[in-house]
C-alpha cells in the first residue's frame, strides 16, 4: 500500500472511530470530522455488546477498558410481566470462548474508550465540523469542510449514521423507515439481583427489559407501538415510562422508583434500512448505520458497524489499488451477514406487532446468532 494514502472519515460514532483506529495502525493518514462539538461523549444510556462486537473491540485494543467498566454475563432470562422467570437461555459466545457472551455498558464509557484510542492513533480530529463533497474522479475526492478547509482524499468514508447526509449527497436514496415500534430507555442504579438481561414479553408494552451496565448501573427499556412524538411533551417522558414500567414485577418496582428525571429518559422510534447493490459511489463508501440499521431486537447494530470497519480496513490495508473492485469486495463480504441480522431483527419485532403467538423466536435468534460466530 502506498504510504501517502489519506482518508476522510465523516462521523465519530462506533463505526468511524473503529475505522480510524485501524487505518492509523497501518499508517494511513486519517482526518476524522464529527458534527458534534462534544463527540457524543456523554450521550445515551446503555448498550448491549455481544461477543462478535467484543471481538472487534479487542482488535481495536480497547478490550481492557471495556472489560473494566462494563458488566459481563452469559445468559438472558425470559420472564412473565409479573417478574416470574419462565426460562433462562445461555447466550452464544459469538466472539469465541475467551470473551464473554455479552457485556452491558454505559454508552458514554464505550464512546470514551474509542475516543481515547482515536486520539492516541494520531488521526487529525475536527469536532463541530461537517464535510461537503465538492467533486470526485478516479483518483480521489475533493471535500470542503464546514470550517472552510478544503482538501483532497484518496477515499471518503461516510460513517455519519442512519440519517447520513453523505449517503444522500452521493445519490443513494435509501432512508430509514419506521418499523412501527418505539423504545423508552433510561439509565438507573442496578438492583443487586440483576446480573443478566431479563426480558418480559406482554403486559402493556411489547417488551420490558433491562441490562446491567456496570457494578452499579443498568439500563432499562420498554418497547411499545410508536406514537407521534409531537403528542408527547418531553417534560412527561419520565411519567410516560413509569406508566408503562409500573405494570411489571420482579426487579421493575425498584428500577421504576428511580425514573424521575424526564431529561434522562430517551424516546426513540425503531427504524430499518438496508442499502442493496453496493455501498459506494466512486471513492465515497458507507459504513455502519449509514449503510444499514435495524431495531435492537438482537442488539447487533453497533456490532455490525464495528465489523464493517474491521472488514473495510482489512481490505484497504491489504490492497494497493483502491477501486470499484475493492469496494465491491467490501460490500460482498458484508451484505449476507448484515442482511441476515437486519431481516431477523425486523422479523422479531414484526411478530410482536402482528401478535403471532407461535412464532419461533428462539429458533430465529439462535440461527442468526450462530452465523455470527464466524469471523466477518
Ligand atoms: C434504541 C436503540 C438501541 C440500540 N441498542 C443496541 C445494542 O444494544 N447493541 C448494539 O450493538 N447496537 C445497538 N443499537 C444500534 C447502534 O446504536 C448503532 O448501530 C450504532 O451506534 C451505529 O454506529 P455508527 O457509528 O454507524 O453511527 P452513529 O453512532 O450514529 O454515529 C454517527 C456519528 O456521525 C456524526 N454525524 C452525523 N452527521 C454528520 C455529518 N454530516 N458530519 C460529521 N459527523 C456527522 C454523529 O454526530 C455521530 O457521532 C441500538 C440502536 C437503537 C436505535
Amino acid at each position: 500500500m502506498a504510504p501517502s494514502r489519506n482518508v476522510l472519515v465523516i462521523g465519530g460514532g462506533a463505526a468511524g472511530n473503529a475505522l480510524t483506529i485501524l487505518l492509523r495502525r497501518s499508517g494511513v493518514a486519517v482526518d476524522l470530522v464529527e458534527a458534534r462539538q462534544d463527540w457524543n461523549a456523554t450521550a445515551g444510556s446503555g448498550i448491549t455488546l455481544q461477543g462478535n462486537a467484543l471481538r472487534v473491540l479487542r482488535d481495536l485494543g480497547v478490550w481492557e477498558q471495556i472489560s473494566a467498566s462494563g458488566y459481563g454475563f452469559g445468559s438472558v432470562g425470559i420472564t412473565a410481566p409479573d417478574g416470574t422467570v419462565l426460562h433462562v437461555q445461555d447466550d452464544l459466545r459469538t466472539g469465541g470462548d475467551d470473551l464473554p457472551a455479552t457485556v452491558g455498558m454505559q454508552r458514554p464509557q464505550l464512546q470514551q474508550a474509542l475516543i481515547d484510542a482515536v486520539r492516541a492513533s494520531g488521526a487529525t480530529v475536527r469536532l463541530g465540523t461537517t464535510a461537503t463533497i465538492v467533486g470526485q474522479d478516479d483518483d480521489g475526492v475533493t471535500v470542503r469542510l464546514s470550517d472552510g478547509h478544503q482538501a483532497r482524499y484518496d477515499l471518503v468514508v461516510a460513517a455519519d449514521g442512519l440519517n447520513s447526509a453523505t449517503r444522500a449527497a452521493i445519490g443513494i436514496s435509501d432512508k430509514p423507515e419506521p418499523t412501527g415500534m418505539a423504545i423508552w430507555r433510561v439509565a438507573a442504579p442496578r438492583p443487586r439481583g440483576v446480573t443478566r438481561t431479563d426480558l418480559a414479553y406482554g403486559g402493556p408494552a411489547y417488551i420490558a427489559g433491562y441490562c446491567p451496565t456496570s457494578e452499579d448501573t443498568l439500563y432499562a427499556y420498554v418497547v411499545e407501538a410508536n406514537r407521534d412524538r409531537a403528542t408527547i411533551p418531553p417534560e412527561t417522558y419520565a411519567d410516560e415510562m413509569v406508566r408503562l414500567a409500573s405494570a411489571y414485577g420482579g426487579h421493575w418496582p425498584e428500577i421504576t422508583k428511580t425514573i424521575t428525571d424526564p431529561a434522562q429518559v430517551n424516546y426513540t422510534w425503531f427504524d430499518r434500512m438496508l442499502v442493496e447493490g453496493s455501498w459506494h459511489r466512486g471513492r465515497v463508501v458507507l459504513i455502519g448505520d449509514a449503510a444499514h440499521c435495524c431495531p435492537p431486537t438482537l442488539a447487533q447494530g453497533a456490532a455490525m458497524s464495528l465489523e464493517d470497519a474491521l472488514v473495510l480496513s482489512e481490505l484497504l490495508t491489504a490492497n494497493s489499488t483502491w477501486d470499484d473492485t475493492l469496494l465491491n469486495a467490501y460490500y460482498e463480504r458484508r451484505i449476507g451477514r448484515v442482511r441476515a441480522v437486519v431481516e431477523a431483527s425486523v422479523q422479531l419485532g414484526q411478530w410482536q406487532l402482528d401478535q403471532v403467538r407461535d412464532a419461533d423466536v428462539p429458533g430465529l435468534m439462535a440461527r442468526t446468532m450462530s452465523q455470527l460466530q464466524e469471523r466477518p
